[in-house]
């Protein structure tokens, strides 16, 4: 990838570009919302299809010249039903926020009642954080998981739900590392007539590729993001039943949106097109076992999980009890030095604060893209290990660095 294009124009942004790729390449993303999308993906988001104005849909559009725009959300709309089974699927949500925030502005009103799980036990800010518009335009409570097991109390949540009686019960999370039971949030939703969304951006690969058990045809709507498990470009994406389909069609566009993002919708039909693929389920059913990998690997060196292990494509390591001295964030910069890149998260019970919480969160999707089996995530896990034992130590985080410059080159990216 020159960006020669870019270069004769605008060699700082060039620069920039180029070195983007570089890292990408030259370091390991274990952040777990991240993936590596396709040169097809990256080549249709960055396609003529920027420059097209398509308000509207399919068939239906306020400009003319929008056959090809036309074709390819057609393409990204009927791919999306195949690989997640739903009656109706609106492929324009710029992001997985938006595609929340469609399902909102269609079904509640100003000062309606959201139940959703708390930021810091792994719930989203479009769930109805107070920096939020969702915490602002809604009443919000929040359940939280059980801070001794860390899994989801559902007793506690349907008690919730009994006792606050919301409009929307919101499931899907952040920084859960454990399988979902929709049916048992659907009972709680349906025990107070309550609507259901599952929110399921970090696991749409996950889902598709059978490696989690699916929302669709559970709960009410379905929302994702397209650019994490199911790399297939930054993006958004709600399905729902068709009793749903306008009113979520109106609350995307023009309820909450003005054009439709064209190009990231081919990528969206590029990337869905990859993931119909048998070998998908491979990445998907692989991830997992990364992680668990990941997982066995990190409590034989004393690390201490939230949930004690993990079901899908992260771990959430609490460091307090094995490290009381070192924040999340001090593991992140020294983990970062060495080309291990992931992010501080909090913990259920966080003892710290938001900016400086006391656990990171560890995902294996972007590696598994690059080809990383269970012997290199187990190497990957020795080398965490290393660095967060001794922070400081430079001679660590040097050898470090080496180990983690091979592990990239034998899974080599973009050209
Ligand atoms: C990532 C995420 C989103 C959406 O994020 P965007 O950055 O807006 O795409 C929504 N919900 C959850 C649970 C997420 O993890």
């Amino acid at each position: 990838m020159d960006y020669e294009h870019v270069r004769e124009v605008d060699p700082a942004v060039a620069d920039a570009l180029s070195g983007e790729v570089t890292r990408q390449n030259e370091t390991l993303a274990m952040i777990a919302s991240e993936n590596h999308v396709s040169e097809a993906v990256l080549e249709a988001q960055g396609s003529a299809l920027t420059n097209k104005y398509a308000e509207g849909y399919p068939g239906a559009r306020y400009y003319g010249g929008c056959e090809y725009a036309d074709d390819v959300e057609n393409l990204a709309i009927e791919r999306a039903k195949e690989l997640w089974g739903a009656e109706h699927v609106n492929v324009q949500p710029h992001s997985g926020t938006q595609a929340n925030q469609a399902v909102y502005f269609a079904m509640l009103d100003p000062g309606d009642k959201i139940l959703s799980m708390e930021l810091s036990h792994g719930g989203h800010l479009s769930h109805g954080h107070p920096a939020n518009f969702t915490g602002q335009l809604y009443e919000v409570e929040s359940y939280e998981v059980d801070t001794e097991t860390g899994y989801i109390d559902y007793e506690e949540l349907h008690a919730m739900a009994e006792e606050f009686e919301p409009d929307i019960v919101v499931s899907g999370y952040s920084a859960y590392p454990r399988t979902v039971d929709w049916e048992r949030i659907q009972e709680a939703a349906d025990a107070v007539d309550a609507l259901h969304l599952a929110d399921i951006a970090h696991i749409t690969g996950l889902v598709a590729g059978g490696a989690h058990p699916s929302p669709v045809g559970v709960a009410d709507f379905v929302t994702g993001s397209t650019h994490k498990t199911i790399r297939a470009g930054r993006g958004g994406i709600v399905m729902c039943d068709e009793e749903y389909a306008d009113d979520i069609d109106k609350a995307v566009f023009p309820g909450g949106q003005g054009g439709p993002l064209m190009h990231n919708i081919a990528g969206k039909a590029v990337g869905f097109k990859e993931a119909l693929d048998p070998s998908f389920e491979e990445y998907a059913a692989q991830t997992v076992s990364n992680a668990k990998a990941l997982a066995d690997q990190l409590q034989e060196h004393g690390f201490s999980l939230v949930s004690e292990g993990t079901d899908n494509h992260l771990v959430l390591v609490d460091l307090r009890p094995s490290h009381p001295d070192t924040t999340g964030g001090d593991a992140e910069e020294a983990l970062e030095d060495t080309g291990i890149v992931l992010n501080a998260n909090t913990v259920p019970g966080e003892t710290r604060s938001a900016f400086n919480p006391s656990g990171i969160r560890i995902g294996t999707p972007a590696l598994t893209t690059r080809g990383f089996d269970e012997d290199d995530i187990r190497v990957v896990a020795d080398c965490i290990a290393k660095v967060v034992d001794a922070p400081e130590d430079e001679s660590v985080k040097s050898e470090v660095g080496e180990t983690v410059s091979e592990l990239c080159d034998a899974n080599a990216l973009y050209d």
